[in-house]
């Protein structure tokens, strides 16, 4: 007759052991990127969720009703901010009808605001001009510098949301810095036989990476950000990658490739398609991983294009 009260006393010691001290906080995150970067500092203390998935525009992601639920039962929010899911999160959010993750409230997190934010307009803004740049330029993530800025607000968002673990998220930080800048020496050096290489984008995604890796983005496929080719700029373009010699037209995954295409056909340039987050292709799995691809990518197609 003993059995029966062994095996109810082993489940719920077991049960016991299983519970945490207190449940790890409940992360969102708009993008791959950020996702990446919260569960460098989180670990094992936050679970973490990104709504977007890395291979989707930013700007113009598929709200599902999933998302609702995800927001309902989340502590803290984390987006990129700029305006960049001005299309999509704000309606999210009040369905989500989560007090905590209102923006503004403590559960809230702009990655943005401690970031270092190009292309900020002067003068006078209209979303008439069809800019979805408003408030700066919102890829600011692909600048391992800026990886780290995002990496130290979420530490101490974190160690506020959850003081008992504090000490464990700054080391978690501290290491994942570390391992970054290490990281970056060897992209860096990967890159400097290759600084001021002149390349196009499709959509201004890539100024903060450029700036970086010392790369001239000198045109864009689109005419402003957010707006489609047209044929009057892609004659300009044409004319002007001709005029400098430019071989690299760098396109991001969610954009047709149809108007690059014929510019390589006119211009002689590669086409490179090239992940802007973390989950743009497969094997960039996390933040470290993305620049790991990309640079190779960028320098194996600007050594085939000099090889000609
Ligand atoms: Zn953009």
């Amino acid at each position: 007759m003993k059995t029966p009260m062994l095996v109810v006393l082993a489940a719920a010691s077991g049960l016991m052991a299983a519970a945490p001290a207190h449940a790890a906080l409940n992360v969102v995150t708009t993008t791959e990127d950020l996702a990446s970067i919260a569960r460098e500092v989180g670990g094992d203390k936050i679970k973490v969720e990104s709504l977007s998935r890395g291979y989707q525009d930013p700007h113009f992601v598929e709200a599902k009703p999933s998302f609702v639920f995800k927001l309902n039962k989340a502590d803290l929010l984390i987006a990129v901010g700029r305006e960049l899911e001005i299309g999509w999160l704000p309606p999210l959010i009040t369905q989500a009808r989560n007090a905590k993750l209102q923006p503004g409230a403590a559960g809230y997190l702009d990655a943005s605001l401690t970031a270092k934010i190009l292309d900020i307009p002067t003068g006078q803004i209209t979303r008439a001009m069809g800019d979805v740049h408003p408030q700066g330029n919102p890829h600011y993530w692909l600048d391992p510098d800026n990886g780290k800025r995002i990496a130290t607000a979420i530490e101490k968002k974190l160690a506020a949301m959850d003081s008992a673990n504090a000490a464990y998220y700054a080391q978690r930080e501290d290491d994942f810095e570390r391992r970054l800048t290490a990281a970056d020496k060897g992209w860096q050096a990967q890159m400097a036989p290759y600084k001021g290489t002149q390349v196009v984008t499709y959509h201004r995604s890539w100024p903060n990476f450029a700036d970086h890796f010392g790369l001239d983005v000198m045109g864009y496929v689109e005419p402003r950000p957010g707006i489609p080719p047209s044929p009057s700029h892609t004659i300009d373009l044409i004319k002007a990658m001709k005029d400098q010699g430019v071989k690299i037209i760098l396109v991001e995954p969610y954009f047709d490739a149809k108007t690059p295409n014929s510019i390589a056909r006119e211009t002689g340039a590669r086409v490179l398609v090239l992940p802007p987050s973390v989950g743009g292709v497969p094997e960039v799995a996390d933040y470290i991983k993305l620049f790991d691809y990309d640079v190779r990518q960028i320098v194996d197609a600007i050594k085939s294009t000099r090889v000609k």
